[in-house]
C-alpha cells in the first residue's frame, strides 16, 4: 500500500485525505474550518471502511478554537486517533499539497524544503487568497510529520506547456517582465486527471488526441490540450480571467476597473466585487448553480440572463478553442456543475452541429455517475463526462516525484 496525506488548504480551512495510491481508495478524510475565528473552530473526521470503495465507517464533528493553521494539523491527527484509528496505522509514505500558485518556476511537483516553501510564500504575490494558507499549511504540515517527504503539486503546473503567443499579454514588455503579469492557468490538476481518464475510456493514446475540457466548478476554467500538453486556457494570472463563476466576473474590460477606482470605489473592494462578490452571486444574488437553476424555472428574470451569460461566455472559449486546435476529438464537461448540469452541457453545445459535434439528448439526460459519452454516435467531436478527483492525481503525482528521487 502507498498512502499519501493529501492537503488541499486555504487561509483558513485544511481539507485533507489519505489515499491508497495503488488502488486510489479514500482510506479516510477530514475538513478543519474557520481557523482563526474564535469561538467558531470546527473539526469533521471521517473514516471510510477498508476495501469498500469508500464507504462511510466513523464521523466525529468536534468544535473547539482553532487559532492557526499548527493547531489545525494537531487536532488532525487527535481527530484520527479519537476515530479508532491513528494516523501511523495507515502507512504514510508522503504528504502532498496542492498549491495554486506556483508561478513561471515550478512546471512539475516539487518536494519542499524550506526554501521551496519560501518560494511558495513569495508567489502570494500573484495568488494573495491561496498561497498564504498553503505555506502555513505546510510550514505546520513539515512540524507534525518531519520524517515524512512532503511534495508541492501545482494547479498551475500543467500549464507551463503553452506557447508563448497564448501566455503574454499584450503590455509594455519590461513591466510584464518586472512584474510576473503573464497568463499562468489554474485546475492543471484536474484538466490534466480528466484528460488522461476521457482517453483511457475511449481507449485512445493521449497523444492522438486534440481535447477541450471544461471545468465548471464553483472556480470554472476551460483547457484546450493537444496530445495531452496544455496549449491555451482560460484563467490568467490569477484565477479570475476567463468564465462566469459563482462568485467571480471572469473576463472584464480592465477599463471597468479603473472606472470604479477614479468613481472611489477602492482597489481592495473592487477585488472583493470582482472575486467574491461577481459571477452568479453578482448576477443572481445565489452562488449555487442548483438555486440559479430553479429560480431561473420559476421565471425570476436576473437568474435566467445569468445562465444565457454563463452559456454565451462558455460557447465563446469552446469556439475559440476550436480554432486554437483547429479542431477538437473531445469535449470533457467536469466538475459540480459540468458533471451534474445536462442542462448547461446542452446550452453551451447547441449549434456547434457544424463542426460535428451533437450530444445525443437521453445520454445527457441520463442520471447514471462515472465517466460516460453523452454525444450521438454520428457525432464527430466525442462528448464526455468525466468525474473529476483533484486529491487522487495529487496523490499519484507525489508518489510518482516520491518514488523516482
Ligand atoms: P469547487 O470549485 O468548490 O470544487 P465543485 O466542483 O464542487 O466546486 O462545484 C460546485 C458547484 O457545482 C456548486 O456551486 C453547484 O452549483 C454545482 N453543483 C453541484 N451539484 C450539482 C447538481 N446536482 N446539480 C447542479 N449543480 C450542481
Amino acid at each position: 500500500m502507498n498512502a499519501v496525506l493529501v492537503v488541499n488548504s486555504g487561509s483558513s480551512s485544511i481539507k485533507y485525505q489519505v489515499i491508497d495510491e495503488s488502488s486510489g481508495e479514500r482510506l479516510a478524510q477530514g475538513l478543519v474550518e474557520r481557523i482563526g475565528e474564535q469561538g467558531a473552530g470546527r473539526i469533521v473526521h471521517r473514516g471510510h471502511r477498508p476495501g469498500s470503495g469508500g464507504e462511510l465507517m466513523t464521523e466525529t464533528v468536534t468544535e473547539r478554537d482553532i487559532p492557526d493553521h499548527a493547531a489545525g494539523f494537531a487536532a488532525i491527527v487527535e481527530g484520527f486517533a479519537e476515530n479508532g484509528t491513528p494516523i501511523e496505522g495507515f502507512g504514510i509514505v508522503a504528504v502532498g499539497h496542492r498549491v495554486v500558485h506556483g508561478g513561471s518556476e515550478f512546471i512539475a511537483p516539487t518536494l519542499i524544503d524550506a526554501e521551496v516553501a519560501e518560494r511558495i510564500l513569495e508567489l502570494a504575490e500573484l495568488a494573495p487568497l491561496h498561497n498564504p494558507g498553503h505555506h502555513a499549511a505546510i510550514i505546520a504540515a513539515r512540524a507534525v510529520f518531519p520524517d515524512l517527504p512532503h511534495v508541492a503539486v501545482f494547479d498551475t503546473a500543467f500549464h507551463q506547456t503553452i506557447p508563448e503567443k497564448a501566455y503574454t499579454y499584450a503590455i509594455d514588455r519590461e513591466l510584464a517582465a518586472e512584474h510576473g503579469i503573464r497568463r499562468y492557468g489554474f485546475h492543471g490538476i484536474s484538466h490534466s486527471i480528466v484528460s488522461r481518464r476521457a482517453a483511457r475510456h475511449l481507449d485512445r493514446p493521449l497523444e492522438s488526441l486534440k481535447q477541450i475540457v471544461l471545468h465548471l466548478g464553483n472556480g470554472a476554467s476551460m483547457c484546450a490540450i493537444d496530445g495531452g500538453r496544455s496549449v491555451d486556457t482560460s484563467m490568467g494570472l490569477t484565477p479570475l480571467e476567463g468564465l462566469v463563476m459563482g462568485t467571480r466576473s471572469g473576463n472584464i474590460d480592465a477599463g471597468a476597473i479603473f472606472h470604479l477606482i477614479r468613481r472611489g470605489v477602492s482597489v481592495d473592494e473592487v477585488d472583493r466585487e470582482l472575486n467574491k462578490r461577481a459571477g452568479f452571486l453578482g448576477l443572481t444574488g445565489t452562488i449555487d448553480f442548483r438555486d440559479v437553476r430553479a429560480a431561473a424555472a420559476a421565471g425570476d428574470a436576473a437568474a435566467q440572463l445569468a445562465i444565457e451569460v454563463y452559456v454565451h461566455r462558455a460557447r465563446h472559449y469552446l469556439g475559440a478553442y476550436l480554432a486554437v486546435l483547429e479542431g477538437a476529438d473531445t469535449v470533457v464537461f467536469t466538475a459540480g456543475l459540468g458533471e451534474n448540469g445536462p442542462d448547461l452541457r446542452a446550452l453551451i453545445c447547441a449549434g456547434f452541429e457544424w463542426c460535428g459535434l451533437r450530444i445525443d439528448p437521453d445520454r445527457n439526460d441520463s442520471t447514471e455517475t462515472g465517466t460516460r459519452v453523452i454525444s450521438a454516435n454520428d457525432s464527430r467531436i466525442t462528448v464526455l463526462v468525466v468525474p473529476t478527483d483533484e486529491e487522487a492525481e495529487i496523490a499519484k503525482q507525489s508518489i510518482a516525484l516520491v518514488t523516482s528521487s
